[in-house]
């Protein structure tokens, strides 16, 4: 939200360099918004793309060390502007290599990105939002209740830290190659400043990434699914869970504002939209809730509904965290209901769970939520009272 007054009053009021309160983060702007900005200052467009190449290929924020760019423009943007990533309160690396950041945001929140490498690939997981207000049943980012959307300085901010911190080189020297949305928060709800963060992700000047390697993962707002199909081009990740509305309501509550048909229609719509293109439905396993062969069946129908070739089944195991009610289902049950989907033609993967020993796995991402919605307590409360958290009261 801050951002965003700082992007539109770049947009409309001319910058006075002096006034050094009034400081612009430039990694609030897009291409297009640096550009802008950089005519609000005087400047010629194209110098606001060597300071992106800077920002982004160099992986710099001092001015002074931008060696192409004119001293009197060093001057100007030092008084008007800065680069401005957030601050690593923490970072861990894991057995496996995974590796965590803790990112401190204002007033002791606090959010998190993982980087997971893998023989051909590296990929960092983003936070959107710092908490989650969608309060999914398995996961633990909803029991830390919501605070507020992230800048798109904080969610490009998150790539910029951990790309310095690998020695990342965009268009040479790739350790990120790819990224998730799929940290805290749903990112369809804070979609002005993801879809911002996103293009300086598939940008040249930033960080140059395919379409196809970029993924926003949502736990499905129908409307904001079409309109995310029309604003930019990157991958799309559905949280689906269960194939039945009973089951997928209880696990995922939104379910109840945009049950699975509806959900399924924008699914088509994108598919027609992106006719070489696969959307990933992500499974999180649970034990005994969702992972019997009944359930691979009503799986297998509703992913039969889209077209050949255009479905991905991403079967994650679950996570645990303190207090779920929840289990990790058996290896024996997950090979099983993979097995059931394959047979059926279902292109299925199973997850591997990365990074569980700094709980830097999926749905353990937990940062530090200064609490809006009073969930916190609720979860305390119920645990205090020995009952599971799966019912939301
Ligand atoms: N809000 C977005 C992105 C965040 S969650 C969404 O819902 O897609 C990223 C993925 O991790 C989602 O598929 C989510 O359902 C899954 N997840 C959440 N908690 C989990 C847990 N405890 N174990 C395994 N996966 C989990």
């Amino acid at each position: 939200m801050a951002a965003h007054s700082k992007m539109n009053q770049a947009a409309s009021t001319p910058i006075d360099p002096t006034a050094a309160s009034d400081k612009v983060n430039l990694l609030d702007f897009d291409r297009q918004g640096l550009r802008d900005f950089f005519a609000q200052l005087g400047e010629k467009p194209y110098r606001a793309e060597q300071v992106m190449k800077w920002i982004y290929h160099h992986l710099e924020d001092d001015f002074g060390r931008m060696t192409d760019v004119g001293k009197a423009l060093r001057a100007k943007l030092e008084a008007s502007c800065y680069v401005g990533p957030p601050k690593t309160l923490f970072d861990k690396a894991a057995a496996d290599g995974t590796h965590k950041w803790l990112l401190g945001m204002d007033g002791g929140n606090a959010i998190e990105a993982v980087y997971i490498p893998e023989p051909t690939r590296g990929t960092l997981c983003v936070s959107s939002q710092v908490g989650c207000g969608l309060n999914c049943q398995f996961c633990s980012t909803a029991t830390q209740g919501f605070n507020r959307n992230l800048a798109a300085s904080e969610v490009i901010g998150q790539m910029w830290v951990a790309a310095k911190h690998l020695g990342n080189v965009t268009h040479q020297n790739r350790r990120i190659t790819n990224v998730v949305m799929m940290g805290m928060g749903e990112p369809l709800l804070n979609f002005d400043n993801v879809v911002t963060a996103m293009s300086l992700m598939r940008d040249d000047l930033g960080f140059g990434l395919a379409s196809k390697r970029v993924t926003l993962s949502t736990a499905g707002l129908v409307p904001m699914i079409d309109k995310l199909s029309q604003t930019i081009d990157v991958s799309l990740a559905v949280s689906l869970h269960a194939a039945n509305d009973e089951l997928r309501t209880e696990l995922v509550p939104l379910n109840k504002r945009y049950p699975i048909a509806e959900l399924m229609g924008a699914c088509h719509r994108w598919i027609e939209r992106r006719p070489r293109t696969s959307i990933t439905f992500e499974y999180t396993l649970m034990k005994g809730v969702n992972d019997q062969p009944e359930h691979a069946k009503q799986l297998i129908k509703l992913m039969r509904k889209l077209p050949t070739g255009s479905a991905k089944v991403n079967l994650i195991p679950f996570n645990p965290f303190p207090g779920t009610r929840f289990e990790r289902s058996d290896a024996e049950t997950i090979r099983a209901f993979q097995t059931l989907l394959l047979n059926a033609n279902v292109l299925t993967i199973l997850r591997r769970t990365r990074g569980d020993d700094i709980d830097a796995a999926c749905g353990q991402l937990k940062g530090q939520v200064l609490d809006r919605t009073r969930r916190q307590a609720e979860f305390r409360k119920r645990l205090d009272q020995g009952q599971g958290v799966a019912h939301a009261s």
